[in-house]
């Protein structure tokens, strides 16, 4: 037998899995090898102190108290989910309505050239046009105050234009935090699931 297949089998010896025929073998080598007799001692010394320490049992309550731990925890996390996916919905409903907004305003004519064009929606923006009318009309009341406001402060720098691209560029700033966050929770949620 060579060191290294003894050295194998001290391990089996100490995992209690050695069979009768490999002990009788490993005795053989440790007879005639100095340092795998040292090696055997030094384990077999080590066991036995293992053996004759006293066991530590966990205490009674140490399942349920690291449970009650984890369920808090997913508590947290899922409390934390949820809220998020709220305020991701009622942000994009927000941005879509502010976006579609946006569009109208600026490309209103042509939008309306589009649909006189088409039989159906012709009736239907023949009916809305007046409404639209109205609200344009109060729009322009409130545009124009606005306006004299933002010309007040300052003449130059500001336009109305400017500011729903500006507001435009923040809601979507907003939105892209939002959803970078959103994946970082539903990652965490994924392993807390598994
Ligand atoms: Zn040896």
């Amino acid at each position: 037998m060579k060191c290294c297949d003894a050295e194998k089998y001290i391990m089996k010896y100490i995992d209690g899995e050695i069979t009768k025929q490999e002990a009788e073998q490993l005795k053989q080598h440790i007879q005639q090898c100095q340092s795998c007799e040292e090696n055997f001692l030094f384990y077999d010394n080590m066991i036995q102190v293992f053996e004759q320490m006293p066991l530590y049992e966990a205490p009674k309550d140490f399942e349920s108290n690291v449970m009650m731990q984890i369920q808090t925890l997913e508590k947290i996390q899922q409390r934390s989910y949820a809220k998020n996916r709220i305020l991701g919905h009622i942000w994009s409903i927000f941005t879509v309505f502010f976006g579609t907004g946006a569009i109208l305003v600026f490309y209103k004519q042509p939008i309306i050239e589009v649909f006189q064009k088409n039989t159906y929606l012709k009736q239907w923006v023949t009916n809305i046009l007046p409404i639209e009318q109205n609200i344009s009309n109060q729009g322009q009341v409130l545009g124009n105050i606005t306006e004299n406001i933002i010309l007040w402060t300052d003449k130059t720098l500001v336009n109305s234009f400017g500011i729903l691209l500006l507001l435009l560029c923040v809601v979507c700033a907003i939105q892209y935090i939002m959803l970078k966050k959103k994946k970082r929770t539903d990652r965490i949620q994924h392993k807390w699931i598994k």
